[in-house]
């Protein structure tokens, strides 16, 4: 008997329009977990490196986590999985919401298409009978609007549906794929869907899964429910609200928008406005959220309530969550108001919040440099707002400069030349970064921007304070009820932490500390992203109630197999390699691991050169960022070493990386 996961993936071919109901070997759960760990795998043994974003042979996995389904709060996540057209590297974004859940209760834990559809359709997953649909009728529509019709359509009304917008239609590079009060944003995985001829995903499922222990698992599920009532009745003084409590709620409750507004980037991601937040501003937002916000939400069992129902006038109601609220209004320089009414669009249309607003704003600089002229903008409204909402409809129709700004920042720049590339200026393997530049290198960050394969720092960072606490005594009652740190030692480097001095930044911690707190950081993200837990209920807030510590405990008793931190560790080790492996072969090397240039005003070249190389080392990657053959032995992935050798990438001797191969050709 399977535990925790259904043992069966859904396998559609949209060229022959074949479903098939395939059975998974349980020994690659307990190598990978499911997921993405399960998601990359399947992803290295089946898309070769030559394969490309919009090739047929491209898969587009939903892979369920492993823990998804079960009474554990908040275990919710959808992670999809393709070849991003940004980034040309293997994109995993996560969906909240609903959807994975009600995969696995109808039976499967994975939907995994490839090849592309003559026509538009979408798959209805209702239990035991699959069927894809014509969709023709669907072409255009929002991706909300598509999931209310389907659902109609189907007489269905429980019905989970993740669909694609216009921008998903048309391959928008930063199309996501929205799910009724989530979406999954980052790596432009809505364009491979467009691209497929699939418009939705619908999915039903009433069936139960099995859990091995019952009793010890919802003793831990009682556990964690105590914990966030405690965390949410104690935030942890001193540090900012989203990193005090548990997920990300106080986004759409609270009115104070001071810290965002204040130390973001306005605009390109260029302008700081330092003294914005008054007393006027503060009424006039206050009035705003109140009058849009409907009612505050959360994702499949969890009673966090981060995101809200926002009805701009007149408009139909839509899902804001995080910071997105305040991505539009920034990079329009304008106000709430615009930022919800234009997210509305935004959503429908399926772009994702982080990048589009920046792209929009990119366009604008690089008009006001005269480097896209009236010509480029026949039509645009002269007011600010106006230009926004205008530039919108452009880029998701593939209009005008829209088709070109439609590939994102990077891409955009390298087509329009003239010095437009410099102001493609925030951008880390290609992608859209947050808004934010900053005065002294944080050696920390540093690590996580480069080295990071998710491409986006609030799915990197967590766990470990972001600076240090001003007195000892404030660090010492910090560090008291720290239980969920792995290791003794990290309550010793945040205790000696100073704001000045020896033991400030950037040379305290010190770089192999630095690689630690990196590490831990990472992998409880790869952890969450394998069982399908919410970021906001671990890896993200300091002192969560999921850690390294009673995960072991809920995957023995939830999936029936037998794990310890020390397993644990090493499974998320060998599929977050897996992932490394799969860029690799897509010509990923060192060159390419670094933040935006301005991202610090201060830097220090030798101490990141330093930090470079010791982490590398430290995670068994040779100078290159290649995973060494040694530490793909260890990992039991030997088979990732002899396809290196195969191409080029290592030679028969060992770890040291040939000077080109063919994937960089
Ligand atoms: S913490 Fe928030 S984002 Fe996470 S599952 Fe709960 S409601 Fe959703």
């Amino acid at each position: 008997m399977r535990y925790a996961e259904t043992g069966f993936n859904l396998e559609i071919d949209l060229s022959r329009g074949s479903i098939e109901r395939v059975a998974t070997d349980p020994r690659e759960t307990e190598l990978y977990l499911g997921g993405l760990g399960t998601n990359a795998k399947i992803m290295w043994d089946r898309v070769p490196p030559e394969t490309k974003p919009f090739d047929p042979e491209n898969l587009l996995i939903f892979g369920s986590g492993l823990l998804c389904g079960t009474p554990a709060t908040g275990c919710n996540r959808t992670i999809v999985t393709t070849i991003s057209p940004q980034t040309l590297l293997m994109a995993f974004s996560m969906m909240g919401g609903f959807w994975a859940p009600e995969l696995k209760y109808a039976g499967y834990d994975k939907v995994i298409f490839r090849g592309k559809s003559p026509e538009l359709v979408y798959l209805w997953i209702n239990n035991d009978k699959v069927e894809l649909r014509d969709a023709s009728h669907l072409k255009g529509k929002g991706a909300g609007e598509t999931a209310e019709l389907i659902k109609k359509e189907l007489k269905e009304p429980k019905a989970q549906v993740a669909a694609i917008g216009l921008a998903g239609e048309n391959r928008v590079y930063f199309a996501s794929i929205e799910q009724g009060r989530s979406s999954a944003s980052r790596g432009g995985i809505g364009a491979v869907m467009g691209d497929k001829n699939l418009k939705a995903i619908a999915v039903r499922g009433t069936r139960d899964i099995n859990i091995a222990r019952p009793d010890e698992f919802m003793d831990l599920c009682k556990e964690v429910l105590e914990y966030i009532k405690f965390r949410n009745d104690n935030p942890i003084p001193g540090v900012m609200p989203i990193l005090a409590g548990l997920g990300s709620p106080q986004e759409m409750k609270v009115h104070d928008e001071k810290w965002h507004t204040e130390n973001f980037m306005w605009g390109n991601s260029r302008t700081r406005i330092k003294d914005f937040w008054n007393e006027k501003i503060a009424a006039e937002w206050m009035e705003t959220l109140d009058k849009m916000r409907r009612r505050l939400i959360s994702c499949y069992n969890c009673p966090m309530t981060c995101g809200a129902t926002i009805q701009p006038p007149g408009l139909p109601t839509y899902m804001m969550k995080c910071f997105t609220k305040l991505t539009y209004t920034m990079a329009a320089m304008s106000d709430l108001e615009f930022g919800l009414g234009i997210a509305q669009s935004a959503t429908e249309y399926g772009v994702d919040g982080f990048s589009a607003p920046q792209v929009m704003a990119f366009a604008l600089e690089l008009y006001d440099a005269g480097i896209l002229t009236d010509k480029d903008f026949p039509g645009m409204p002269a007011d600010n707002n106006g230009r926004f909402y205008w530039l919108l409809d452009r880029i998701v129709r593939r209009e005008g400069i829209g088709d070109v700004l439609a590939n994102g920042t990077y891409w955009a720049a390298q087509e329009i030349g003239n010095g437009a590339e410099k102001f493609a200026h925030n951008n880390i393997k290609k992608h859209e970064q947050l808004p934010l530049k900053l005065s002294m290198l944080n050696p920390i960050y540093f690590l996580m921007y480069c080295t990071g394969e998710k491409i986006n720092i609030t799915q990197i960072e967590g766990q470990f304070p972001q600076a240090p606490f001003v007195t000892r005594e404030e660090r010492e009652a910090f560090v008291k009820d720290w239980f969920q740190v792995p290791d003794e030692k990290f309550k010793q480097i945040f205790l000696d932490w100073e704001p000045r001095g020896e033991k400030s930044m950037p040379f305290y911690p010190n770089v192999q500390m630095c690689c630690d707190i990196v590490d831990w950081q990472e992998r409880m993200h790869y952890i969450d992203d394998a069982l399908g837990m919410c970021s906001g209920l671990s890896s993200f807030p300091l002192k969560p109630p999921y850690h390294i510590h009673n995960y072991p405990k809920f995957i023995s008793s939830g999936a029936g197999i037998d794990m310890d931190e020390e397993k644990l560790t090493m499974a998320a080790r060998r599929y977050r390699a897996l992932v490394r492996a799969n860029n690799i072969r897509r010509g990923m090397r060192r060159k390419d691991e670094k933040p935006p240039e301005d991202h610090w005003k201060k830097r220090f070249p030798e101490l990141e050169k330093d930090l470079m190389d010791t982490y590398y080392k430290f995670k068994g990657w040779n100078d290159q960022g290649i995973p060494t053959r040694e530490s793909l032995h260890e990992m039991d992935l030997d088979f990732v070493y002899e396809d290196f050798v195969k191409r080029g990438i290592l030679t028969d001797s060992g770890d040291s990386s040939s000077k080109e191969t063919p994937a960089e050709k």
